[in-house]
């Protein structure tokens, strides 16, 4: 192909014509446009003096530092793969990725350098650097003996820019390839999609391990010249310190629900704002409606996950349709979504079926398992998200896609299909709910059992009989639970998504 597909290339064109402009804002330090082009410029000499071949993985498990995305943007400029890990992972799960992605360089926070050291050796990863929340670490004192300066690599359409491991709450973790037109792709479909400014300024508090802040909010951000400001997690006091200075802000929903359980949260700390976004794991409609009327704001939900990034929104522009709750909007520019039968057979809308998606933001497959990667495509080229869903339904658009659940948390009792969504919708409009969660668990006669975890919203007691009585009057016997369990909180992993493989393992 023609030209640079290189995505740092692609980026880069975004920046603004004054790069001395704050580019990174964080709460003791401020990064320019000109600091981002040098810093990551001083890590990729670094890297490309090792000399790897072209391709070599670089892992990073580090916390979250300007220092580290501007690595992430050396690996780009490189073309080198980065291979982000949460900062959760431990010996045994890091050893298993090291061993899978056989990395090159590996870069970890020095308090773990003893055991990630041991790992390295073992896994063949000739080169170790540190790289420590405060942005200084062995990766930066080596890249500065280099120079500031660095031509970007030249990368073909299909080059791999990232692995990213599925979360893997079943079976194996797997490593989904990502090239960089996969990355532009959604970059660019998103930038136009959500009006992205040069004088936005981005609220960045998510981690970026993970698709949702390393690629949708950064890139977004990079792409369009515009400011972020950079936290290094979450956390209530300082995001309502940030928002009066801020135009958009993208969480996950626990992010929304803390903010909206602090009366501090009020509409005039947002009059800068025009846009708040939420995803990686569903918005309850609780946590919609109770935003809308605190701030006069609708959040904007979308659905999208790490082997594809972002595949359906809920519009920007009114033109376009409202943003409605319990929805993830509409399949964005260049992608295609269906809603599929298990024959693959496409359904007509309200009906719930698998959901699959197709579009030059989904990824080649996943690393080194040829077969796994053939199960979950189909014969003409449609990925297979795992996720359950529909189009349509009552009171909305056909075009609007609705996730009910993924498809390995489908319950079958008795022989009868049961979506724990459509359970969980009714537990939640329940007085004193908070929210709930729907799981199958063995049972000798209906092969599996729909059980159901219900949180009370604090301050409140639940009688789970009466929960029950009324359930019994809302749902068919068989998607009635035959046990409901009250319990103070549901696990969520990082990203906010409840873990009902926990849940599952717990009741
Ligand atoms: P990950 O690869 O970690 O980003 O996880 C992707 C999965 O998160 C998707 O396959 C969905 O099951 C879920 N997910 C992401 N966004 C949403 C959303 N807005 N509503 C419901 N589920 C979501």
């Amino acid at each position: 192909m023609k030209g640079n597909a290189n995505l740092y290339a692609l980026l880069a064109g975004g920046f603004p014509a004054d790069r001395s402009q704050a580019a990174i804002v964080c709460p003791d330090k401020e990064y320019s446009w000109n600091d981002i082009d040098a810093i990551s410029a001083g890590f990729a000499n670094l890297l490309q003096s090792l000399d790897l071949p072209l391709g070599s993985r670089v892992a990073v498990q580090t916390e979250k530092s300007p220092q580290a995305l501007m690595l992430y943007l050396a690996c780009l400029r490189t073309g080198l793969v980065y291979l982000p890990l949460n900062t959760a992972y431990r010996a045994a799960e890091v050893e298993y990725f090291l061993s899978d992605a056989e990395p090159a360089v590996v870069v970890c926070d020095s308090s773990n350098l003893d055991w990630i050291q041991a790992l390295a050796d073992n896994t063949g990863a000739s080169h170790v650097y540190t790289l420590d929340e405060d942005g200084t670490g062995s990766v930066c004192s080596a890249a500065a003996a280099h120079s500031t300066t660095f031509q970007t690599v030249t990368s073909q359409s299909d080059d791999l820019a990232a692995i990213l491991y599925t979360s893997g709450t079943t079976g194996r973790s797997k490593g989904a390839m990502l090239s960089h037109a996969n990355l532009g792709a959604n970059a660019q479909a998103l930038k136009s999609y959500w009006g992205w400014r040069s004088d936005d300024v981005l609220l960045h508090m998510l981690p970026i391990f993970h698709v949702h802040g390393l690629f949708v909010a950064s890139h977004g951000a990079l792409l369009a010249g515009a400011k972020m400001i950079w936290l290094p997690r979450f956390n209530v006091d300082q995001a309502l310190a940030y928002l009066p200075q801020s135009t958009i802000m993208m969480g996950v929903p626990t992010y929304y629900v803390r903010l909206l359980a602090d009366a501090r949260f009020t509409r005039d700390l947002c009059s800068t704002m025009r846009l708040f976004i939420s995803g990686s794991a569903p918005l309850l409609m609780e946590t919609f409606d109770g935003f809308q009327a605190r701030t006069g704001m609708t959040i904007l939900e979308r659905y999208g996950m790490s082997e594809t990034n972002m595949l359906t929104s809920n519009p920007y522009d009114s033109s376009l349709g409202e943003r409605i709750g319990g929805t993830v909007g509409q399949p964005l520019p260049g992608v295609s979504v269906r809603v599929v039968d298990d024959q693959d057979q496409i359904l007509p809308v309200a009906q719930v079926g698998n959901v699959q998606v197709r579009g030059p933001n989904v990824f080649a497959g996943y690393w080194r398992m040829p077969e796994k990667t053939r199960e979950e495509f189909t014969s003409d080229g449609w990925f297979r998200t795992g996720d359950v869903g529909q189009f349509g339904g009552p009171a909305i658009p056909d075009n609007y896609l609705s996730i009910v659940g993924r498809s390995k948390d489908l319950i079958i009792s008795g022989g009868f299909n049961v979506y724990p969504k459509e359970i969980e919708l009714v537990i939640d409009a329940m007085p004193g709910v908070h929210e709930s969660a729907v799981i199958g668990v063995p049972h000798p006669d209906f092969g599996e059992a729909v059980v159901a975890v219900v949180v009370p919203k604090e301050g409140q007691e639940l009688n789970s009989d009466q929960i029950l009585a009324t359930l019994k009057t809302s749902l068919a016997n068989f998607k009635v639970p035959k046990k409901i369990h009250i319990a103070a909180e549901l696990p969520r992993n990082t990203m906010g998504k409840v873990q009902k493989n926990i849940l599952r393992q717990n009741y």
